[in-house]
């Protein structure tokens, strides 16, 4: 379903959301109060103009209210973020996720609404550890501070036998939610008579400690 967004604050982090949000083919209003900012991007999205978020008249003036999601990609200026974040919230926007730059100033963007809170340098850190330490890792998504959903290479260990004998949940505290089979097969909730082959990419969801104990 085409999706309507915002996004306001048109830094590396803004501008890499926008310009992919278009790509993906929904619609993108891109808005910075920097001139050259808003220039930049104007040919990768639906819209861009160059205003201050701060200023709610604005805001309602180019719609906001009715769009589905807002991303607050401010970084520097705290209080800008925060105020935007705020009444973009109390406009109604059902969705605003807002880029925060310490723990603590997630927990404010937390307690005035924020739906979603990101950490980009953060996150990306976890995501290249988890990939420099787990090479088979393919792919992951967050579901808790413990929890997540990750794409596997099916291990050699785990090569043509089915998942009832491999007993995943028992021995290894994993629960295979897909099984994905070359290109464009996926097998979802597999049972216990679905077999592992070779090059299979498993969908798991798990405990982050469990995944390190599988092999390799
Ligand atoms: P990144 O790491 O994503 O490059 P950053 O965290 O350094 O960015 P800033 O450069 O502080 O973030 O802000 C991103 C953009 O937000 C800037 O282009 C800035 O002009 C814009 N911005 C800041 N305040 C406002 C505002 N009140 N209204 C609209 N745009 C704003």
């Amino acid at each position: 379903m085409r999706k309507q967004f915002v996004v306001i604050g048109l830094g590396r982090f803004g501008t890499s959301v926008a310009k992919t949000l278009t790509a993906l083919g929904h619609e993108v209003l891109a808005l910075d109060k920097n001139e050259h900012a808003v220039q930049v991007i104007m040919q990768d999205v639906t819209q861009a103009v160059q205003a201050d978020a701060r200023e709610e008249e604005t805001l309602r003036g180019l719609g906001v209210r009715n769009l589905d999601v807002a991303i607050v990609a401010i970084g520097d200026d705290l209080e800008a973020n925060i105020l935007i974040t705020l009444m973009l919230k109390e406009m109604g926007i059902p969705y605003v996720v807002a880029k925060a730059q310490s723990i603590q100033h997630g927990k404010v963007l937390e307690r005035i609404g924020a739906d979603k809170i990101v950490y980009p340098e953060q996150d990306m850190g976890i995501r290249l550890a988890n990939n420099l330490i787990r090479t088979n890792v393919m792919d992951f998504i967050e579901l808790s501070l413990d929890y997540s959903i990750f794409e596997i290479i099916a291990p050699a260990k785990f090569v043509n036998k089915s998942l009832g004998k491999l007993n995943l949940r028992a021995v290894y505290n994993i629960n295979v939610v897909a099984i994905k089979k070359g290109i464009d097969q996926i097998v979802i909730a597999p049972g216990a008579n679905s077999v592992v082959e070779e090059k299979d990419i498993l969908v798991i969801v798990c405990n982050k400690k469990a995944l390190a104990k599988l092999p390799e």
